[in-house]
């Protein structure tokens, strides 16, 4: 089997992912380093989740090692547009990651924070720019930055980027670019548009394509317990006597709720972590670090503190409580099978989240599948409001027989597209979370949750990106959840 060592790159950067843990390269890896490492231009169909940001940082930092050159002022040697700000710090922090070992210098920039601090972090250089569109037009605009001495163009999500109108922007950029440059484009989608974008961008490239992520989405075995509310705690405790839950993400709707299960888990034994953001960034770093390093099983986390993390061999997520946004629960469930791995999703539904839960089918076109409470018939069981669908037997064990391991409570065979992708808390002067839109769920006093389609400043929510539901083709992205969302904005500055 091929490993890294044998795509040829450097120590540092072989240092670097055996400190993240990964042994074999993704199929897009495989593909694209040795590509890019000879300096082609590539153009990838490839999704998140399948380890595309790798799959480009890597070689592009080895180029930039076997040819150290200053770092240009005011400017950089490789630029990668990504259409979120999620998505660019998730990138930014890649290339620091496998990088680490390497002399280099790293920023994000994206809209909606002061651009002051973003000009003075620049006013240097910088080796590595990740930028959303509109911020970077801005700061070039304003004379604090250049893309002369770019060397590599890294076009990330160029589907999701037309699909939020940043057409305009990318032209007006790529018109500033050395016309001598490696570019690199990724998109998860090969529709016309971006085909002919493709064109104008690309010489002579080689095409690489992975298999989408609704495959790896598909690995993730989902299930719904029904559970009277007041029971939920006492189902969860039961759940984690199966030794097969290794590491699991639980999912609370509230920092107050966080804080109680892992309280409660705690005085039951159970090593746990709360993380949210009433949390100190010095006990969210730790809550953190205990768990990637395996400390505690448990990491309970609220949607909003959840993003930007990022652990592998996550073998279960539990949905204590159902996301009121229904894209949440994709974005959740996302947090396992990543890379290649399998992964299983229980979800805790009591009467009041019934609402929840037949927006969540509604939105993945799919129905979750019930399973049998395992704190037997009555006692955990919504008595006054079941479920009419017929629950299947509680599965502690893979169904297929191939001796257990990580599969606590999988149903049978059944899949779920998504993506992993990270929410953003409220930025200054925006609505809390808790201030928005009134309910629209099931009328249990709580505040809905969901968040406004786009910021202000036109960078869109990670609840705005594209979930591709079960089945949905490739290049159908009208037909999923897109289809019903508002025309997006462009991002702005
Ligand atoms: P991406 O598609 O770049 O968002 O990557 C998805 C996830 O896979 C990230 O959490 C990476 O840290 C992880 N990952 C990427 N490449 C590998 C690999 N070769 N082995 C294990 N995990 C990986």
């Amino acid at each position: 089997m091929t490993d890294f060592k044998s795509l040829g790159l450097a120590e540092p950067l072989l240092k670097a992912l055996a400190a993240e843990g990964y042994e074999t390269p993704t199929p897009i890896q495989l593909q694209a380093i040795p590509l890019v490492k000879d300096g082609r231009d590539i153009i990838g169909i490839a999704q998140t989740g399948t380890g595309k940001t790798a799959a480009f940082a890597l070689p592009i930092l080895h180029r930039m090692l076997e040819d150290p050159r200053p770092t240009p002022k005011r400017s950089c040697r490789v630029l990668v547009l990504s259409p979120t700000r999620e998505l660019a710090s998730q990138i930014c922090e890649s290339f620091r990651a496998y990088g680490r070992f390497l002399n280099l210098s790293s920023r994000v920039v994206f809209g909606g924070v002061s651009m002051n601090n973003q000009i003075r972090d620049l006013v240097h250089g910088v080796d590595v720019l990740v930028a959303t569109p509109g911020r970077l037009l801005d700061l070039i605009r304003n004379r604090a930055f250049r893309l002369d001495d770019l060397e590599t163009f890294v076009l990330d999500e160029a589907d999701q980027m037309l699909d939020m109108g940043f057409i305009h922007d990318i032209r007006r950029l790529v018109a500033l670019l050395p016309k001598e440059r490696q570019t690199l484009f990724f998109s998860a989608t090969m529709a016309n548009e971006i085909g002919k974008l493709a064109d104008t961008l690309l010489k002579d490239p080689a095409k690489v394509a992975v298999t989408p992520v609704a495959t790896t989405a598909e690995r993730i075995s989902q299930s719904v317990i029904f559970v009277d509310g007041p029971r939920k705690q006492a189902l969860l405790h039961k759940l984690l006597e199966d030794a097969s839950i290794e590491r699991a993400l639980v999912f609370a709707r509230t920092k107050h709720g966080a804080n109680k299960i892992a309280g409660r888990l705690m005085d039951a034994g159970h090593p746990a972590a709360a993380i949210h953001g009433n949390k100190s960034q010095a006990q969210r770093e730790k809550a953190l670090a205990d768990f990637k390093a395996g400390r505690s099983r448990l990491l309970i986390a609220t949607d909003i503190a959840a993003r930007g993390i990022d652990v592998d061999g996550v073998t279960h997520v539990i949905n204590f409580d159902l996301p009121n946004v229904p894209e949440s629960y994709v974005h959740r469930i996302g947090r396992t099978a990543r890379a290649g791995a399998e992964g299983i999703a229980i979800s805790f539904c009591a009467g009041d989240e019934r609402a929840y839960l037949r927006d969540i089918e509604r939105t993945t076109r799919m129905k979750v599948p019930v399973i049998e409470s395992p704190l037997g018939a009555g006692e955990g069981l919504v008595t006054s409001d079941r479920d009419d669908r017929p629950a299947r037997p509680q599965q502690h064990r893979r169904p297929q027989g191939n001796g257990g391991g990580r599969n606590h409570g999988r149903p049978a065979g059944q899949g779920q597209g998504g993506q992993r992708r990270d929410e953003r808390a409220a930025r200054p002067g925006e609505p809390r979370r808790d201030e928005r839109t009134p309910s629209r769920g099931p009328g249990d006093g709580r505040k809905d949750a969901r968040p406004a389609r786009q910021d202000r400043n036109g960078d869109r929510r990670m609840e705005d990106r594209w979930v591709r539901p079960t089945g949905a083709p490739q290049g159908e992205r009208g037909s999923g959840l897109g289809s019903r969302r508002p025309a997006p904005r462009r991002d702005g500055r």
